[in-house]
């Protein structure tokens, strides 16, 4: 039963002419399905409303080809052949009593249209935002009159396809009435240009345009960046984000506001606490009474009630606490509160849109696997036999594994060699800003202990000898990855140093939290957190730091998570030495320890550096020596009563929590289904 101290969450509220049926409201969000996987959309999309999400809405939907983001795979809604496609997902929502919103989006300059080959249109000539050597050019007067009659016709099909709810969207910097707001980008001298109030014309042009036309029947959205974080250059909360909301008050039926650009709005947990935009739309409630939506990657029901509560917003919204967690409001609802799959607050699933491919979850490995798996996040099928399990390695791997076998019945042990579980995040999640990863592990281990059919066994170091002795039907070896310490990887296919170097320190030397004396050198040839955030580490303790990379960027995957820039600048601000496009070419026995050669990645420049200790972030290999000795002893499985063996995560191929987190789920679907490995393993849109 749900506590009462919840029962606000569960209020209807009246959004114009339509209601929401609880506070839970799922914004519009990115998942690399959009126009080109709509079914995978649609099941997605639904699940979230059985889970209890009051209102759900569409990533940006493209009203036009003037305005289209191909290769991003975002809605499409060009003309009425596209209603179908949208309509799974109304009728999807519907069934569960949601109602569904939906994004029409007009990008302007933010698109260099390399589909439709439409030069982009601004409020004035500007590069497109992308790299491309494309300029957007002014929009003319019947440029602007087209757009509007384009937003229309959408919003008019739009409710065709059953949608309750539809945007004016001037978030992210992304949207055209976003470009003619702000002064960076609307240098124009008419009825568009100038003042607050000429440049706020479109938008309330298109909002009076979209009520007109489907208000009757549909709730009209603004979502408005209202502040860019870029200061006075730029909108902020207390000046033009003010005086926009207060100008249109009363105009539109909900008012979801945010800040720009994507990154800022969308921040990691590195760089963010829960909540961290509530200071920028603390004003908008006293400015308006229509209802207020925001996010701030909220899983906590009581800061959910605390913000409902203080007058901050009506609406919860969220995108990636719903990602992580299709079922959160119902689990509020039933009063499970441990059972919450809290979002760790990674950005893995911003992954997904930026390299145009489906959605993935760290968290929730049934993410995008909804309709082509047929995965449901809260059900699995019970268990096919009476096999016992055995599985070695409590990372994230080896926890989601047992976890979803727990769920479905199987008699499991799980032993790890640490006396803790959780693997490598152990000791990752105490890295600068990344506690939250921990997550992972207690979702699990919360889950694992409730259930009487799993068997824990800490402080437990497997051999192959153990194992044949313990006599499981089934072994999964879950046992993880060692970092490389000779350089070995992406740029040196050869190892670049002896390991056992003085100075020398591995990965996991460093997280064990060894202590190393600077200066010290990082190399990075992985590209993805850890040596940014090891270079942060220690760089705060006082140790003077050279972070170098033959990448053009530090951390440069990070890119895809949207933290790039947020990271290199707080290495600068801790005083990191960083040396970008540089391979490390030498590593010599030097004066004061290390002497360190580095070669511009283009040839030319060389320099030497002198260091304590150099900590090579290259690759990782496999720790599967129980795997390879338990395969050579097949021939004893029989008389162990052994009838499988299968590596898992890390121990079968390295990659990222994500990825081990889905290793385990699906060993744990899999497990007694017989698998044709010559058939494609799931379903596909087209075929
Ligand atoms: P993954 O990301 O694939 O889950 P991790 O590296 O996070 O892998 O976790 C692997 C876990 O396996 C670690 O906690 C480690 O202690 C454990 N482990 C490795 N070898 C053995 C072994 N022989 N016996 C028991 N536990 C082991
Ligand atoms: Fe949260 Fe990470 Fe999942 Fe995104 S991928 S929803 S940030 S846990």
């Amino acid at each position: 039963m749900r506590n009462p101290r919840y029962d606000i969450l569960f209020e209807p509220v009246r959004i114009g002419p339509v209601t929401a049926p609880n506070r839970f409201y799922q914004v519009p969000h990115c998942n690399g399905m959009g126009h080109v996987y709509p079914q995978t959309l649609a099941r997605m999309r639904g699940i979230k409303a059985e889970g209890g999400w009051g209102v759900i809405c569409t990533e940006e939907v493209e009203i036009s080809p003037l305005s289209e983001i191909a290769p991003h795979h975002e809605g499409r809604l060009w003309d009425k052949r596209d209603i179908p496609a949208l309509r799974l997902m109304t009728d999807a929502c519907h069934e569960h009593g949601a109602l569904a919103g939906i994004e029409l989006m007009f990008n302007g300059y933010a698109t260099p249209n390399r589909y439709s080959r439409e030069p982009p249109i601004a409020p004035s000539p500007l590069p497109v935002s992308a790299m491309d050597p494309i300029q957007a050019r002014q929009a003319s007067k019947r440029d602007i009159a087209n757009v509007r009659r384009w937003h229309r016709a959408a919003a008019l099909r739009a409710r065709d396809a059953g949608f309750d709810l539809i945007y004016v969207y001037a978030g992210h910097d992304l949207g055209m009435p976003m470009h003619f707001l702000s002064r960076r980008t609307n240098r124009r001298s008419d009825e568009y240009g100038g003042s607050l109030e000429n440049r706020a014309r479109l938008l309330r042009e298109l909002i009076e345009d979209t009520k007109d036309a489907v208000g009757d029947r549909c709730a009209v959205v603004v979502r408005l960046a209202v502040d860019q974080l870029l200061g006075p250059d730029g909108i902020t909360a207390e000046s033009e984000g003010h005086d926009v909301i207060a100008m249109l008050a009363e105009l539109p039926d909900l008012w979801d506001v945010n800040i720009a650009d994507w990154s800022n709005d969308s921040q990691t947990a590195r760089f963010s606490e829960e909540g961290y935009q509530e200071r920028y739309i603390a004003q908008v409630k006293g400015l308006t009474s229509k209802p207020v939506v925001g996010v701030g990657r909220y899983t906590s029901p009581d800061a959910m009630v605390r913000v409902i509560k203080s007058g901050l917003m009506d609406l919860i919204g969220a995108a990636r606490p719903s990602i992580a967690d299709p079922f959160l409001p119902r689990k509020i609802e039933q009063g499970r509160l441990e059972d919450i799959r809290e979002c760790i607050g990674c950005n893995i699933c911003v992954t997904g849109d930026n390299q145009c491919v489906p959605i993935r979850c760290t968290q929730n490995p049934t993410m995008g696997e909804e309709w082509r798996r047929d995965w449901h996040p809260e059900r699995i099928a019970a268990r096919a036999s009476d096999r016992s399990v055995l599985v070695v390695g409590a990372g994230p791997a080896g926890l989601e594994l047992t976890r979803a076998l727990g769920q479905r019945g199987y008699e499991v042990t799980l032993c790890d060699a640490q006396e803790q579980f959780g693997g490598r995040l152990i000791q990752e999640s105490r890295l600068p800003g990344l506690a939250s990863w921990h997550r992972v592990v207690d979702y699990r281990l919360q889950q694992i202990q409730r259930m009487s059919n799993v068997q824990m066994l800490r402080g437990s170091p497997v051999s192959a000898e153990d194992v044949l002795a313990f006599a499981a039907s089934a072994v999964f070896i879950a046992t993880g990855s060692r970092w490389r310490s000779d350089g070995l990887g992406r740029t040196h296919r050869a190892p670049l140093l002896d390991p056992g170097m003085r100075g020398v320190f591995s990965p996991e030397r460093a997280l064990a939290g060894e202590v190393l004396t600077g200066p010290l050198l990082i190399y990075d040839d992985d590209h993805y957190y850890l040596a940014g955030a090891l270079a942060e580490r220690y760089a705060g303790k006082g140790i003077e730091v050279h972070y170098v990379t033959p990448a053009a960027k530090v951390s440069e995957w990070t890119e895809q998570t949207m933290e790039q820039s947020r990271i290199h600048s707080r290495l600068l601000e801790l005083g990191v030495q960083i040396h970008c496009q540089r391979r490390v070419t030498t590593v010599l026995p030097g004066a004061g320890g290390l002497s360190v050669g580095l070669t511009c990645v283009y040839g030319g420049v060389a320099r030497t550096l002198e260091v304590a200790s150099l900590m090579p972030v290259t690759m990782r290999d496999s720790v599967d020596a129980l795997y390879r000795e338990l395969l050579a002893a097949e021939s004893r499985w029989a008389d162990s009563g052994i009838e499988t063996v299968q590596a898992i995560g890390d121990a079968w191929a390295p990659s990222t929590v994500a990825a081990a987190v889905y290793a385990g789920h699906r060993a744990a679907r899999e497990f007694d289904q017989p698998v044709d490995a010559d058939q494609v393993p799931f379903k596909r849109e087209w075929v």
